[in-house]
């Protein structure tokens, strides 16, 4: 019923999906990109093996550097196949069956009444791994309040404070106004984390270039708000898209003043990406069966067999 009119991002469009679509472009049947294993996440989450990821298709943002854009529709793209609530149980089964050490939803916010529906049914047949909620931070209360009690872990997005950095990256100035309720809420129910345990929250954060300001202010209010109830995970290596933006990457000297400020603030307990690192840079291919270089990706073979039934 929470698809009549959809208030389950903070777009609040209010349209029945199941006759229309609103900003995340999506209706009332699940439409996934990919599924399997991915060992590219933060550590704890990652495990042996990797972490057992579905992206979902459609997005409530449409992020002017997204990365997914084939499958998000910030460009009019839709990429992806439609899977009914019992196909989705099934997956969910099946990647704990491959090995996974997590189930790690991507960007769930638009489908979280059938997300919900598939994790009940996965455990009525043994399902038992810890669910991690990986999202944008652009969450309403009425549908994180729903996905909530299924959550073990979040890993998080702060993209930013600043509107005028939420205008240029995100297109939409309404992302700095629903962070931080969507954060507190986070923090009432999960503030103390506990990686070992697979509990509480994974708070990303990614420098923009030319915005280190704004990551300044970001830093500030993380220290004063969250330092002490969530892990911080520092990101430097900002991946440009195709060619519609100016990018130019986080000098040394900038890398070296967000330490200094990290130390000053008193942050140490996360993670930070050194862009000396020799990461591997890369837009995923969802058209692919293995959108991820390898060795970081396997794809689930119960996936497969949906994508090219
Ligand atoms: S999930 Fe968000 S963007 Fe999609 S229809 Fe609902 S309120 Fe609109």
């Amino acid at each position: 019923m929470f698809y009549e009119d959809c208030v389950l991002c903070p777009n609040m469009c209010h349209v029945d999906r199941r006759k229309e679509k609103g900003v995340c472009r999506q209706g009332d049947s699940v439409r996934i990109a990919w599924s399997g294993l991915h060992r590219g996440e933060e550590p704890p989450v990652t495990g042996e093996h990797g972490s057992g990821m579905i992206f979902f298709s459609g997005c409530p943002l449409h992020c002017q550097y997204c990365q997914n854009r084939q499958i998000s529709g910030s460009d009019g793209e839709n990429y992806g196949i439609d899977v009914t609530d019992d196909e989705l149980a099934s997956l969910m089964l099946s990647l704990e069956s491959d090995g996974a050490a997590t189930l790690n939803l991507v960007t769930g916010t638009h489908f979280i009444p059938s997300i919900i529906n598939a994790i009940e049914k996965a455990r009525r047949h043994g399902f038992s791994l810890p669910v991690v909620w990986n999202s944008s931070g652009y969450e309403s209360i009425e549908g994180l309040s729903l996905i909530d009690p299924y959550i073990d872990l979040y890993l998080v997005d702060c993209k930013t404070l600043d509107k005028g950095t939420a205008r240029r990256f995100c297109r939409t100035e309404r992302y700095t106004d629903a962070v931080i309720p969507c954060l507190d809420f986070i923090k009432d129910r999960h503030g103390t984390t506990d990686l070992d345990a697979m509990k509480g929250t994974i708070l990303r954060h990614l420098v923009f270039p030319g915005e280190l300001e704004a990551t300044r202010a970001f830093l500030r209010v993380f220290a004063e708000r969250y330092k002490d109830a969530f892990f911080l995970s520092l990101m430097t290596q900002f991946v440009p898209p195709l060619g519609n933006l100016d990018f130019r990457p986080l000098s040394e000297d900038e890398y070296d003043s967000l330490v200094y400020l990290l130390e000053d603030l008193g942050i140490d307990n996360g993670f930070m990406q050194d862009p000396s690192d020799d990461d591997v840079l890369w837009i995923p291919d969802f058209t692919r069966d293995i959108p991820f270089p390898q060795p970081f990706a396997d794809p689930d073979p119960y996936f497969l067999s949906l994508k090219h039934r």
